[in-house]
């Protein structure tokens, strides 16, 4: 079965019904573009840099962007929360170019079917990215996801140390 039949037809978008995504200021700044009124996000804190979540739909438990078919309306432009689940993670930097990162999962269908060390690369490749335009993006991620007890009942999988790539090196 396809990734996405596991998590539409099999599992029936469950991550989608639970806890409300964590968005840093990039993924608010993108998602907003794209809507017409301002119901989509919860703000979750008063500081200054605000930080905010996708709101539920006001009948259901549903993500406010999970259509009646189960399906995500802005998979593309889904935030860093949606594209890394069932996985997650927290850092530290220990120097201007080396961060420690500690993995967690979530226990899902998906991870049974994609094994942990795929959706590690995959997670991990995106992290990287992010990692070389805009490391303060991920800490962004980390306060929104203490914020939104995001991290509760998740499984401490194990930590690495992730470099900086910078071009020509
Ligand atoms: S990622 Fe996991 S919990 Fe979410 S819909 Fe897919 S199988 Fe279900
Ligand atoms: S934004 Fe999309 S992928 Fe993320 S929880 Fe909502 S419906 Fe699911």
């Amino acid at each position: 079965m396809e990734p996405v039949e596991i998590c539409s037809k099999h599992c029936k978008s469950k991550c989608c019904k639970s806890t409300p995504p964590a968005l840093t200021n990039n993924d608010f700044n993108r998602i907003n573009k794209l809507q017409k009124n301002e119901n989509w996000f919860n703000s979750i804190s008063q500081e200054e840099n605000k930080t905010r979540v996708i709101a539920k739909r006001e009948e259901s438990n549903n993500c406010y962007f999970l259509s009646e078919e189960g399906l995500c309306d802005i998979y593309c432009s889904r935030p860093l929360d949606c594209k890394l689940f069932p996985l997650f993670f927290k850092i530290n930097k220990i120097n201007e170019n080396e961060y420690n990162l500690r993995w967690l999962v979530w226990y899902c269908p998906l991870t049974d079917a994609k094994s942990l060390d795929v959706l590690k690369e995959e997670a991990k490749a995106i992290i990287e990215i992010i990692l070389s335009e805009d490391p303060e993006q991920l800490f962004e991620y980390q306060n929104a996801m203490y914020a939104s007890q995001g991290y509760k009942k998740k499984h401490f999988l194990d930590e690495e140390r992730l470099k900086i790539k910078r071009s020509g090196e």
